[in-house]
């Protein structure tokens, strides 16, 4: 019987004409109309997402076996869920995908999104959490196309001063190739008040980083459908998650996975890398 990992390890579809893609990450396509490749300056076609062909695939991959639960690549084979990589992992049983290993040409993209104006990778790189995306909703038993996505958000300070949240542009993106609803169910607090006087509790809710679910955003939704999928650009410990996953819980959802362009993990063996690009 083919095994889901077997799935997860095709190639990755390369980059596509972004025609039909969200509106959201068209536009800022549209800005931004790259003349060359960002990984290896080649020109690129135009209408094309920046980055070629040939840097796409060689990007590094997270190869099988992998962890049924934190989607980390298994350094051995080991049959119940979990591994040395989320022995500590804090997103209870929510499980977690993502394409890529946070190193070489990935980590630079996801670099180039986040800080280097790049923002028309996003296309790119949020379809390309459809398949990861789709196992996840298989395991949790909900079609794909019924889970709302959630990017995990950042700080209304952060927001102002980068003009967008990286992981709204890649679910957007996402939600094109899943034809699936992207909402931003999630609001994160920056610290207004001095923790020093606060008890623990109160300390932990007005932490800076801390979560809270959107007055308006989801209204009608819930009803219809409480699956929810977080995304985002990368993860490394899952501590951000879970707080998200948590605070969605509480308030009547159910958080189903976490699917990420790239996966940071102590334990990774790079032998099952595809070879650096030329
Ligand atoms: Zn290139
Ligand atoms: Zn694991």
């Amino acid at each position: 019987m083919p095994r889901s990992a077997d799935r997860e390890s095709a190639p990755l579809a390369p980059p596509t004409n972004v025609h039909a893609l969200p509106r959201l990450a068209a536009r800022a396509f549209d800005l931004l109309l790259p003349p060359s490749c960002v990984l290896c300056s080649c020109t690129v076609e135009a209408g094309m997402a920046p980055v070629c062909a040939p840097c796409w695939h060689r990007l590094p991959r997270i190869l099988p076996p992998r962890c049924h639960r934190c989607g980390a690549t298994r350094l051995t084979p080991v049959e119940s869920d979990g591994c040395a990589a989320c022995a500590a992992w804090p997103l209870g049983s929510i499980r977690a995908e993502a394409v890529c290993p946070m190193r070489g040409n990935a980590a630079r993209l996801v670099r180039e999104l986040k800080y280097g104006g790049w923002t028309a990778l996003a296309v790119p790189m949020g379809r390309a959490l459809s398949g990861p995306a789709q196992n996840l909703a298989r395991r949790a038993g909900v079609p794909a196309d019924e889970a709302l996505l959630v990017p995990v958000p950042i700080t209304p300070a952060r927001r102002r001063e980068r003009g967008f949240n990286q992981a709204h542009l890649l679910a957007a993106a996402l939600s094109g190739a899943l034809n699936a609803r992207v909402t931003e169910l999630l609001e994160r607090r920056t610290a207004r008040r001095s923790q020093v006087h606060l008890r623990r509790r109160d300390r932990l809710a007005n932490a800076p980083g801390s979560f809270q679910t959107s007055v308006s955003a989801g209204r009608g939704e819930h009803e219809r459908r409480r699956s929810v999928l977080l995304v985002d650009d990368v993860v490394t410990t899952g501590a951000t998650a879970a707080a998200c996953a948590t605070t969605l819980t509480e308030a009547g959802w159910q958080p189903i996975g976490l699917v990420s362009f790239a996966r940071a993990w102590r334990t990774f063996e790079p032998s099952g890398d595809s070879p650096p690009p030329m």
